[in-house]
């Protein structure tokens, strides 16, 4: 059978993938898209959509907790994690079939089977049943994601110890899990299963949890976890597991060297991912990768063999779904000779959708004091605004790192209610080159929780208005 050509082939369908290929019929190129699996990749499937979808239903279950006050109360009171799965499942579902829809409305070719570089802009796809085709394109655009990392000490069987796709799967909350590894994904997963009536503890080995963040967002973070009664232990490494059938015994080493024991039902290992780029083709084609099996690429996305380029996961830095589209967008752009400039690594916000959330941009307190920057700090407390007292969600704070010389928005960090939508705000900002003096004066509605973003912004000018 003769080669099929086509202006634009994709491998892999997730949000870098999908979102590339949408944007290339667009611009009026023939796309097809390889993927071996359901569109939507990760995100859609396994990663933001199912997590947000159960994270929602912990946050009920924990708003109901709290439901007296507001005159509501339960004769038996109980939660079960086996409906809120379900939900979470017919969610991503719903979600990733759109995608099929958004496909067949953009003429886009979705090829189902696994993709690999053959040279001279061909990829050969091994179908589902053995079959083999070849696709020629003279832009083959790499968008293959990444997995969970499996850790020698703690082999991932999704049974006993979880993945994060494992996590995704349970009917039934167990007794007790341990979460190893306190980023996003760890702390998403201790809310849920807290929330559900696990005793959750969380290991981790850096000196704080979600450690990227600003250290304030860490300790606030901490602090409002263990009084539902989440544990911790920061600065501790799981040094061995016995995996059992109905349990596993931990031992992990503490900062001082001491080690500790702890047997769970369940373990989640939450200990970050790694790219999809091994069967690739890309060494036989002489693609660069780095180190850690990142497809190198430049600011438009290209990889170092002309017409083959990387976006989204496998392409590395921010292992973030939003991140993953703009790359997409960014790479057809630039391929169709539209180019509207590079990605902005540092105004990409970082988002953890745990009750209370966590969200950021740009530089943490201490990132901008190592650089040098002479900063003014501000920091408004939810207790001084009256929406969130309203609705009874006042952890937490909205802080902003203003530069003294030109005021400019160096990092913005939230931890509370609506911050993963809140963070935006700061993010138009620091696109739009705004200061900090702009940020307030924008006029904010009353009552919100916008408010708090202008009074931050106030405060990194010493002049806090409700504080
Ligand atoms: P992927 O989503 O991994 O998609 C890659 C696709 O390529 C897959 O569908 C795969 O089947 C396919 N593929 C791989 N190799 C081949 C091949 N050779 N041939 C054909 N197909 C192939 N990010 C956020 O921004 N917000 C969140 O809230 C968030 N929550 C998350 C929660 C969890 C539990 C996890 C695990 C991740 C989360 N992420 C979140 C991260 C986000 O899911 C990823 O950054 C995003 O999915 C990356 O998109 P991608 O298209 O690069 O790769």
């Amino acid at each position: 059978m003769a080669d099929k050509k086509f202006d634009l082939v994709v491998v892999g369908g997730g949000p870098a993938g999908y979102v590339a290929a949408i944007r290339g019929s667009q611009l009026g190129m023939q796309v097809a898209c390889i993927e071996e699996d359901n569109l939507g990749g990760v995100c859609l499937n396994v990663g933001c959509i199912p997590t947000k979808a159960l994270l929602s239903s912990a946050l009920l279950v924990n708003d109901c907790k709290l439901a007296a006050a507001h005159g509501i109360t339960f004769d038996n009171f109980r939660s079960d994690l086996g409906p809120a799965q379900k939900r979470s499942r017919d969610i991503a579902e719903k979600l990733a079939s759109g995608v099929a829809h958004l496909f067949n409305k953009n003429k886009i070719l979705h090829i189902k089977g696994r993709g690999r570089l053959l040279g001279e802009g061909s990829v050969e796809v091994t179908s589902l049943d053995g079959g083999h085709e070849t696709y020629r394109s003279d832009h083959i655009l790499l968008a293959t994601g990444s997995r969970p990392r499996d850790i020698p000490v703690l082999p991932i069987d999704d049974t006993t110890v979880w993945s994060s796709t494992g996590a995704l799967f349970q009917q039934q909350a167990p007794a007790s899990l341990a979460v190893v590894g306190a980023g996003a994904v760890g702390m998403e997963f201790a809310d849920i299963y807290n929330a559900y009536g696990t005793k959750v503890t969380v290991i981790e080995a850096l000196d704080r949890i979600l450690p990227i963040e600003d250290a304030d967002s860490s300790s606030t973070l901490q602090r409002s976890f263990k009084k539902r009664g989440v544990q911790f232990h920061t600065g501790a490494k799981v040094k061995d597991a016995i995996i059992g059938e109905d349990s596993v015994q931990l031992s992990f080493e503490d900062k001082n060297g001491s080690t500790h024991r702890l047997e769970v039902e369940k373990v989640l290992s939450a200990v970050g991912r790694v790219p999809n780029t091994e069967d690739l083709g890309l060494k036989e084609n002489g693609v660069e990768v780095s180190p850690e099996g990142y497809i190198v690429v430049d600011h438009h996305l290209k990889s170092s063999v002309r017409g083959i380029y990387a976006i989204g996961d496998c392409a590395g830095k921010q292992l973030l779904a939003h991140k993953a589209m703009h790359e997409g967008v960014v790479c057809v752009e630039a391929i169709a000779g539209e180019s509207h400039g590079a990605v902005d690594y540092a105004n990409v916000p970082n988002c953890t959708y745990c009750h209370p959330e966590v969200a950021s941009v740009g530089l943490t307190e201490a990132q901008a004091r190592e650089q040098g920057f002479d900063i003014e700090v501000g920091k408004f407390p939810w207790v001084g605004n009256g929406r969130a007292l309203a609705g009874g969600h006042t952890e937490g704070f909205v802080k902003v790192v203003r530069d003294k010389e030109y005021s400019e928005i160096l990092g913005a960090h939230i931890v509370g209610p609506h911050a993963t939508e809140l963070i935006a705000e700061f993010v138009v900002g620091r696109h739009l080159e705004g200061t900090v003096e702009e940020m307030d004066r924008a006029m904010h509605p009353h009552p919100t929780l916008s408010e708090a973003v202008a009074e931050a912004a106030l405060g990194a000018l010493g002049r806090t208005i409700h504080l």
